[in-house]
């Protein structure tokens, strides 16, 4: 049985007082909730005050990024060694790092093991274009990212990833996908993926969240979807409201 998970992605949004006030508003607020797992992903700078702010409660924190090395010339970057015993998760491959700062899936790929190799769970993110989805080729596209993000991995590291599923036309434009679409991708492109790398026991037991443009109205359309095991949310989790999207999760 997987438990629900649902990520807030701050993306580069709030000051480290700002975070600090908004985390400690919602925090005892999603202790409240039963059932359901959930983290906040604020800028690195801001992550060792909310950290501290969310100590006692069920909130964990995440990164939103990380370099693979673990230390050395890597001017602006953030190893995960700086982030070990700081945040639990990282978000790894967001649509938006591949397409403005030029990720790969072999950067995605050598990140992941990084992350595992320094006890963070990595939120890996896979979803094609609005070119791509209107061509025919999600699957094919989708498939592709998840294989190539776990290549090199044993079934108990892919065991402890977390995937999200989000279609880069559905990310921040109030355009989400179907719940059934998301649900049917997943399932296709995503856990059978994973099946047939690791094993259906081992792709069972991983969460696999949705995202683009979840809100407090349609996450449990999608928390239904019975390979859905969450969201990764971003505008929708930077306002109080986030609180009852979480609430509305637990389905
Ligand atoms: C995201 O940042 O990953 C995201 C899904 O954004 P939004 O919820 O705003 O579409």
């Amino acid at each position: 049985m997987r438990t629900p998970f649902v990520a807030g992605n701050w993306k580069m949004n709030k000051t480290a007082d700002a975070a600090v006030t908004f985390v400690r508003e919602i925090a005892p607020k999603l202790n409240a909730i039963e059932g359901i797992d959930v983290a906040v992903c604020p800028p690195f700078i801001a992550i060792p005050a909310v950290a501290a702010a969310v100590t006692g409660t069920k909130v964990g924190v995440g990164a939103q990024n990380m370099y693979y090395e673990v230390s050395g010339a890597y001017t602006g970057e953030v190893s995960p060694a700086m982030l070990q015993g700081l945040c639990r998760y990282v978000i790894l491959g967001h649509s938006e790092r591949r397409a403005l700062f030029g990720e790969t899936d072999e950067g995605v790929n050598k990140k992941i093991k990084a992350a595992l190799a320094h006890n963070l769970t990595p939120i890996v993110c896979v979803g094609e274009s609005l070119s791509q989805n209107e061509a025919g080729q999600t699957q094919t596209f989708v498939s592709g990212q998840v294989r190539a993000a776990f290549a090199g991995l044993d079934d108990w590291q892919a065991a402890v990833c977390v995937i999200a599923y989000e279609p880069i036309w559905a990310i921040g434009t109030g355009r989400s996908a179907s719940a059934q679409q998301a649900g049917d991708i997943i399932r296709a492109s995503v856990r059978d993926v994973l099946a047939d790398l690791f094993g259906r026991d081992t792709a069972q037991a991983i969460r696999i969240q949705y995202g683009g443009s979840v809100t407090e109205d349609n996450i449990a359309d999608y928390m239904r979807q019975p390979d859905i095991d969450g969201a990764l949310v971003g505008g929708a989790s930077l306002k109080p409201t986030f609180v009852e999207l979480v609430r509305a999760a637990v389905v």
